[in-house]
C-alpha cells in the first residue's frame, strides 16, 4: 500500500501520554481535564437515553441543540446563525475541521496555514490534495505578522485556517488583528476555517474575538467550536460548526458521508446544559486562578514564562536548563523528572527548535503542586 499521509507518524499527544503513564509521571502533555465534568451533564445525557434518544438524530444534530449553539452565538458575537441551515453538530472539533477542508479544498489549492499548528490541520488538507502555505510565529511572542500573511495569499488559495485562542502558545486575537485579517481578506475569494475551540478560556477581561463578529469575515467562514473543551468533556467528541447556508450546504454534503451524524443522548443532554450561560461564562474565571496558580509556581523555577492569554496551555522557555532538542527534552522531562510536556517543534511541518515546551494546566490543583515541586528541583 502506497500510503496517503507518508510523512505521518501517531500524534505526539498518544505518544507523550503513553510515555506519562509508562513513566508515572504527572501529565501536563495532552490537553484535557484530570478533574471530573459538572455531574449536571451527566444526568442530562443518563436522562436522554432513559427517555429514549437512542436512534440516529437528524443529520445535522438534534434540533434542540442547534437552537442553543445559535442562542450562545447570538448573545455573546450578535450574529444570527439560522440553526435549520447554517450550523452541524460534529464528532468533535477534528472531525469539522477534517469535513470543512474536504467540502472546500480541491486537490492543487492552497491553504494558508499559521505555525506552530495544531497537528490535524496538516494531514487533513493533504488528505483533500491541497497545499499547504506555511506563516511562521516564532518564540518568545508568537507575534502574527499580518505583511507576512498577506504575502502568503494567492490567486491560488482557497482557505485560510486561523486559530484564537492558539494552540500551543496561548496567544488571543483582538479587535486590531480582526480588522487586520478583514483587510487582507478583502476582494478575494478566500475562505476562513476559525477553530475556536478555545473560545471561552479568553484570561484578563478580554473578550473572545469571533470572526463571527466581523460580517465581513463571518460571510465567508467557518466557525469550529468544541464541548469537549467548554464542559470538561473531551472524550465525549461533540463538536459543531457554523457557517452562512451556502458553505454549510456544501459542509454538509461531505458530513453525511463521513459521519452522518453525532450520537443522540449527548446531544440532547448538551443541548438541555447549554440553557444555562454560566458554565462556560465561568470558564475564564476558573482557568484564569489555574493559569495564575501554574505561572506563580513555574516562577520559582528556571523556566522562562511565555505569555498566556487564552486556552489551557502554557509555554516555557528551558533553555536555562537544557540545550537538548525540544523532542528530546520532553521526553527526558518525563522521564527523569515525571513531568509530561509537549514540544512546541511538534507544531511545526519541518524541524523547528526554539527551546520552549507546552504545560497543560487543566489540572486539580493538588496536580499542579506536585508538577511544580517536580519542577522546582531542576
Ligand atoms: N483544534 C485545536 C486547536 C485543539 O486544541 C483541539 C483539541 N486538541 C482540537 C481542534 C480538536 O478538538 P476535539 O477534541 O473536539 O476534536
Ligand atoms: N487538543 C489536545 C492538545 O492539544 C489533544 C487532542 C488529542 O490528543 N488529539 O493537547
Amino acid at each position: 500500500l502506497t500510503s496517503r499521509l507518508p510523512n505521518v507518524g501517531t500524534t505526539i499527544f498518544s505518544v507523550m501520554s503513553a510515555l506519562a503513564v509508562e513513566h508515572g509521571a504527572v501529565n501536563l502533555g495532552q490537553g484535557f481535564p484530570d478533574f471530573d465534568c459538572d455531574a449536571r451533564i451527566v444526568d442530562a445525557v443518563t436522562k436522554a437515553m432513559r427517555d429514549g434518544h437512542n436512534q440516529y438524530p437528524p443529520m445535522a444534530g438534534v434540533a434542540p441543540l442547534r437552537e442553543a449553539i445559535s442562542h450562545k452565538i447570538a448573545a455573546m458575537h450578535a450574529r444570527h446563525y439560522d440553526p435549520n441551515t447554517e450550523i452541524t453538530v460534529t464528532a468533535g472539533a477534528t472531525q469539522a475541521l477534517l469535513t470543512t477542508i474536504l467540502a472546500t479544498v480541491h486537490p492543487g489549492d492552497e491553504v494558508v496555514v499559521i505555525e506552530p499548528t495544531y497537528d490535524s490541520y496538516v494531514p487533513s488538507i493533504e488528505l483533500a490534495g491541497g497545499k499547504p502555505v506555511f506563516v511562521a510565529l516564532e518564540a518568545p511572542d508568537y507575534a502574527i505578522d499580518f505583511d507576512k500573511l498577506a504575502a502568503a495569499i494567492t490567486p491560488r488559495t482557497r482557505l485560510l485556517m486561523i486559530n484564537t485562542p492558539h494552540n500551543p502558545t496561548g496567544r488571543v486575537w483582538h479587535a486590531d488583528d480582526m480588522r487586520r485579517l478583514e483587510a487582507i481578506v478583502r476582494g478575494t475569494n478566500v475562505l476562513i476555517l476559525s477553530d475556536e475551540v478555545y473560545e471561552h478560556m479568553v484570561y484578563d477581561g478580554a473578550p473572545h474575538e469571533s470572526v463571527a463578529r466581523y460580517p465581513e469575515l463571518a460571510q465567508r467562514s467557518f466557525v469550529v467550536s468544541s464541548f469537549g473543551k467548554t464542559f470538561h468533556v473531551t472524550g465525549w467528541k461533540v463538536g459543531y460548526v457554523a457557517a452562512p447556508a451556502a458553505l454549510m450546504a456544501e459542509f454538509r454534503k461531505v458530513h453525511q458521508f463521513n459521519v452522518f451524524t453525532v450520537n443522540t443522548a449527548m446531544q440532547a443532554g448538551i443541548a438541555d446544559y447549554l440553557r444555562d450561560p454560566a458554565p462556560y461564562l465561568e470558564l475564564p474565571a476558573f482557568y484564569q486562578q489555574k493559569r495564575d496558580t501554574f505561572r506563580a509556581g513555574l516562577a520559582n523555577t528556571r523556566f522562562k514564562l511565555l505569555p498566556c492569554e487564552g486556552t489551557y496551555f502554557q509555554c516555557v522557555d528551558y533553555t536555562a536548563i537544557s540545550d537538548m532538542p525540544e523532542a528530546e527534552f520532553s521526553q527526558w522531562l518525563t522521564r527523569e523528572i515525571g513531568v509530561a510536556a509537549i514540544p512546541v517543534s511538534a507544531f511545526y511541518h519541518a524541524p523547528h527548535e526554539s527551546g520552549v515546551v507546552r504545560f497543560c494546566f487543566a489540572k486539580r490543583d493538588s496536580t499542579l503542586a506536585t508538577a511544580l515541586e517536580r519542577l522546582a528541583r531542576l
